[in-house]
Parts: structure tokens; sequence; C-alpha cells
């Protein structure tokens, strides 16, 4: 999927900046935390439908993005929270579709190469099998409609209905795809922990992300979400944290930061303090720094 080896790539850490007032501040905001990624919403994540993008507005976004050097691979942009590719019911299926197509037709207009989602709910009125199913065909639907966005799956904490939390059904949405090479994952630590992937030491990373590498592999990481999390392993219940200040710890962002694996993808905290960002980016920078010194 990638020409570069991404262990050849620099890191790239930033946050989920504001995308208020435009698109085109998003880049803006990233640069002035010290960021050289950023996630972002194109539109409104608690709406249907927003308006299309202006063409001022995307050669504004270019332009920024331009001038604070960030490259499509650096920007991992996320969709709408109302959309649910694995709907059990037709109507609802079929709008968020509608939806999500929209949203990575934004992405093409914008130039990005990613769009983040959250993969589905079955709403306990389908088998988690045929839900699978139905998100794998809601994905492929959306990448014939677009040139070469590579929708990326986001890891989930298992809360509620969500699919996504075992690295088997992730593998299983891309396996049941026509496109799998349009399918990218993005691994939040906050989720894998809920999920019950131990990252809380060195030895339990190597395993969680091993366990990654077996059933899904790196060559699908297109980014990442990088949070601490308030409930303890296995929780399954989605609530952010800090970083350091939940139950995961410093060591595996350390971790992250000293393992190549992690280089040339988009690295972006959503943790719940934002003016800690600065620092938090600046931290992880230095757990990078500290490996290099060592060589
Ligand atoms: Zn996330
Ligand atoms: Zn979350």
């Amino acid at each position: 999927m990638q020409a570069v080896s991404n262990t050849q790539k620099p890191y790239y850490v930033g946050a989920h900046v504001s995308a208020a007032g435009g698109v085109q501040n998003a880049p803006l905001n990233a640069a002035a935390i010290g960021a050289n990624a950023f996630a972002l919403f194109t539109k409104n994540q608690r709406q249907w439908v927003a308006k299309p993008l202006a063409d001022e507005t995307i050669e504004q976004f270019k332009a920024n993005c331009a001038e604070h050097s960030f490259l499509p691979e650096q920007i991992l942009p996320h969709d709408s929270y109302l959309i649910n590719l694995g709907h059990p019911e037709a109507e609802p299926l079929k709008k968020s579709r509608d939806a999500f197509v929209d949203e990575m037709q934004r992405c093409e207009q914008l130039g990005l190469c990613y769009l983040n989602f959250h993969p589905g709910s079955h709403l306990k009125k389908i088998d988690e099998k045929t839900c699978l199913a139905t998100i794998s065909e809601s994905i492929d639907i959306a990448t014939q409609e677009t040139e070469q966005v590579i929708a990326v799956i986001e890891t989930t904490a298992g809360q509620g209905s969500n699919l996504g939390y075992r690295f088997e059904e992730i593998a299983a949405i891309i396996d049941k795809s026509r496109f799998p090479e349009r399918i990218g994952v993005c691994i939040d630590t906050c989720h894998i922990f809920a999920a019950g992937y131990d990252l809380r030491t060195f030895e339990a990373c190597e395993q969680s992300f091993a366990e990654f590498e077996r059933l899904i592999g790196f060559d699908k990481l297109c980014g990442m979400h990088i949070n601490d999390s308030k409930i303890a392993l296995g929780g399954r219940v989605d609530r952010h944290h800090s970083l350091g200040q939940g139950e995961i710890g410093w060591e595996a962002f350390r971790y992250i930061m000293q393992d190549d694996r992690f280089r040339g993808v988009p690295l972006c905290l959503e943790t719940i303090d934002e003016t800690t960002w600065p620092e938090e980016i600046q931290q992880l920078r230095q757990f990078a720094g500290e490996k290099q010194a060592a060589q």
C-alpha cells in the first residue's frame, strides 16, 4: 500500500484539532500546538448533512497545509458519529451509506488520502457475522464512489453493540471486501486497552502488537489515536484520559515512540485536556529522541 517503507519516515505526532470556522483552520490550529499531524472533522460530526465544501475553502485548506508542511499522509479526517455502516435496518443503513460516501468525497476534494471511521453496531438485531459483512459492503460502495481515499477502520472499545474491538473482527471486514487495498486500520490505544489488549508494560505491548501483526498486519496501519484510558483493562467502555494519568500509563506511549512500526502515520491525541496537548506532543517526541540518543 505504501511506496516508501514507513519505518524510514519521521514520527507524525498531533491531535484531533478544531475545524471551527471552516476546515481551513484545522492546519493552523495543529501548527499552533507544535503538531506535525492532525485529525479533524470535515463537517459537523453530529449532523447528517452539510453544505458542500466551497472551492475557496478547499483552496485555503490546501494552502494552509502547504504553508505548514502537512502532507495528506499526516492528516487523519474522522467521519460523523451518526454513521453506522453495519445498521441492521434498510433505511438507516442507506442513510449511513450515503453520508459515508459524502464524507469520502469531501476528503478527496480536500486532497486527503484517509477517512477514519468506527466500523458499526449490530444494535442486537442481527448477528455479528451479518453485521461485519454489511460493513464490508458499505465500505465497498464508498470506495467505488471515490478514486483513492483509504477507508480507515478504527479499533473500538466494544461498548454496547459496537463491533471492531477484536482484531479478528477487523480482519473479517477486510477479508470480505472486494477492495481490501482501499482499507486501512487506525489503532486507538484507549479503545484496544478497554477491549482487553494490555499495554501497561513493554512485554504487554510486545504481545498486543504482535497480535495486531498476526491478525491484521502493520502494512494496514494508517494512523493511531493516542489516548490513556479511565477504564480498566477489558472494561469495554470508551473513556479517554490524558497521557500517563489513566490506567495505561506512560510505558505504552514510550513503546510506540521507540518502535519504527509506528513511524509515517498520523498519531493523534484525543486526550481530554486540550490545554496539555503541546506538552503531550513534546513528551512523545522526547521518547523518540531518547531512542535516537541511545543508538
Ligand atoms: Zn479514537
Ligand atoms: Zn474513544
